[in-house]
């Protein structure tokens, strides 16, 4: 069985989506949704963590500097869900995204996805997308619960749950790092790099773009 392990960020979706659009929507929909839902268990965990602080304006804060705070992560992915359910936020795939999916596969490969998102945002993401529903493409989703994307033992995890020896899979990613653990780890490497990418040179094997990866 061949395994495709596919980073999000920078690899399926462009990174302008997650700092244009998914963050303003979170930092746009905060006020609202605290007064919406003030005795929500993930708002009540969010005030205890702040304190005595102003929490939207806290939280806010945390969203500008991009902070992984976990009370921050549960409350930006409600809000993103009811974005994407009410139909007024569609993520966003590069067009060569869901062809290659339908071919790999087609073909008898097995696609997974590895996130920093949490595994909730990651679903959402790829239930709304501009290419429509993926997640009958995807046979599963790993975020940093499992471990850092850079480090090897994340990656050795993985292949273990999914039942794989890691030279079975192959990790398509943008960042040199997370593919240099993935290759210590055994698996295979594509280091994609989209339009804009700031540093083409790399010690992995190099794709445009998913059109390559047969
Ligand atoms: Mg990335």
């Amino acid at each position: 069985m061949r395994v495709i392990l596919l980073d999000i960020e920078g690899t399926t979706t462009d990174v302008a989506f997650v700092h244009d659009v998914l963050f303003p929507v979170s930092y746009d929909g905060l006020e609202a949704f605290v007064a919406a839902h003030p005795d929500d268990p993930d708002v009540l965990a969010a005030k205890t963590k702040v304190g005595d602080a102003d929490l939207v304006a806290t939280l806010r804060e945390w969203i500008l500097d991009d902070r992984k705070e976990t009370v921050l992560k549960q409350l930006q992915g409600r809000i993103w869900e009811e974005s994407y359910r009410d139909g007024s936020l569609r993520s966003h795939v590069y067009e060569d995204v869901l062809p290659a999916m339908l071919r790999w596969v087609a073909t008898g490969s097995h696609v997974y996805i590895y996130s920093s998102g949490s595994i909730g945002a990651q679903l959402l993401l790829f239930q709304h997308t501009i290419a429509g529903d993926l997640t009958s493409l995807l046979s599963g989703y790993f975020d940093t619960v499992t471990g850092p994307k850079r480090e090897p033992a994340s990656y050795a995890a993985i292949a273990r749950a999914i039942g794989v020896d890691p030279s079975d899979v192959w990790f398509l990613s943008d960042v040199e790092a997370e593919l240099d653990a993935a290759a210590m780890a055994g698996m295979g490497t594509v280091h994609i790099l989209r339009p804009g990418h700031p540093n083409p040179s790399t010690r992995h094997p190099t794709a445009p773009d998913f059109e390559a990866i047969g």
